[in-house]
């Protein structure tokens, strides 16, 4: 098109002059892990008000060198993404929904007063890093390379107000599979002390501040053995919310499957969207309701409720076991991974990878 056209005009290259050598990255892409091995180029372009975007370029990935007194250092003016590459089954690559994490990133821009960033601007950045790193993307099962875009307020000032500048950078690491043992399930500690995100906050904003405020209730999970916190709704500790990270879907015994709805308190989930679609497409009762914490156990002891599962770009699908509040800790189903879980994780995967048809057209191919 004529819009992508013009950014790819403005795009300036700079080839790392010392990347890592082809054995070495052999060697890196083993078991790469989560969010440790990174590649040799990453994309950034500037904002500034009165310039608007400018200087984008593909460069060599090193630190960078900012001013203490940058805005982001002091109020968190700070948004990400996260989304990735995968290797195709015919040796083609492609990413899963990109256009989905634009129009997020864009969402989460307005919630922190920032600058939105062309939809044609923030693809290119990531299919141009892509295929400069494209020897980065993992061969191994459940691999992949994931694309962390993010813009930070670099304005030099320590008055509290939208900064004038803006770094947009786009960052590339090589992954496995998010947790080791693949299908195995995930225990979970429902957080009765903290709270995520506030009728009016910042909850369905892609936001570092959000993460930031998770980590205490993440690490009294992790004290109380249980791998993830479940958070419920601020205003009455009452509804199931979302992990820290992930989505959760509850599936019951009559086949159909719930998953909290976008209130405004939590994110939305692209997973979380394409296991509605993909299981209403095959008939799946799918409903967006509000359900208690109350209710998950009552129905977990019940048997009325038969599964559960989170969700998310990195983890895809993951099975929960358990269930831990104060009041007590309850199984799900037989505590193993469901079979509707299973379904969706393959369903999804398959698309993923391209070996099923892709009907809603979620694959971009580079
Ligand atoms: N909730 C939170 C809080 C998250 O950080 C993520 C990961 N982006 C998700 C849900 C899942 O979103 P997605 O499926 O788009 O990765």
């Amino acid at each position: 098109s004529a819009v992508s056209a013009a950014v790819s005009a403005v795009f300036r290259h700079e080839p790392n002059a010392t990347p890592v050598d082809a054995n070495e990255r052999a060697k890196r892409l083993i078991d790469p892990g989560f969010g440790r091995v990174f590649t040799d180029h990453m994309a950034l372009i500037r904002y500034s008000e009165t310039k608007g975007w400018h200087d984008a370029q593909i460069t060599a990935r090193a630190p960078l060198s900012i001013d203490p007194a940058s805005s982001v250092l002091h109020y968190a003016q700070e948004i990400f993404e996260g989304m990735k590459a995968y290797r195709l089954a015919d040796g083609g690559t492609a990413l899963f929904r990109p256009e989905a994490n634009a129009r997020r990133f864009n969402r989460s821009a307005q919630r922190m007063a920032m600058p939105e960033i062309p939809e044609a601007l923030f693809l290119e950045s990531i299919e141009r890093l892509v295929r400069t790193d494209a020897d980065w993307i993992p061969e191994s099962d459940g691999g992949a390379l994931y694309l962390r875009p993010f813009m930070f307020a670099s304005e030099v000032f320590l008055g509290v107000k939208p900064s004038a500048e803006y770094l947009y950078m786009v960052l590339a690491s090589s992954v496995g599979t998010y947790w080791k043992n693949g299908a195995s399930t995930v225990s979970l500690w429902v957080s009765q002390d903290y709270t995520r995100a506030a009728p009016g906050g910042t909850g369905e904003a892609k936001c570092g501040g959000n993460y930031a405020t998770s980590l205490v209730a993440q690490a009294e999970a992790i004290r109380r053995g249980y791998d993830q916190v479940v958070f419920l709704d601020a205003r009455e500790r009452k509804y199931v919310e979302e992990l820290g990270g992930m989505n959760v879907f509850f599936v019951f015994d009559d086949g159909s499957i719930v998953t909290p709805p976008l209130t405004g308190t939590i994110l939305p989930g692209i997973t979380r969207d394409s296991i509605l679609t993909l299981a209403r497409a095959q008939g799946v009762d799918a409903r967006e309701e509000l359900y208690s914490i109350d209710q998950w156990r009552a129905d977990a002891t019940s048997g009325r409720l038969v599964e559960a599962f989170a969700c998310g770009t990195a983890a895809v699908v993951t099975p929960i076991g358990k269930v831990a509040s104060p009041e007590g800790e309850f199984t799900i189903g037989s505590g193993g991974p469901g079979q509707l879980t299973m379904r969706m994780h393959a369903a999804l995967v398959a698309i993923q990878r391209g070996t099923a048809p892709d009907p809603h057209g979620w694959l971009r191919r580079l």
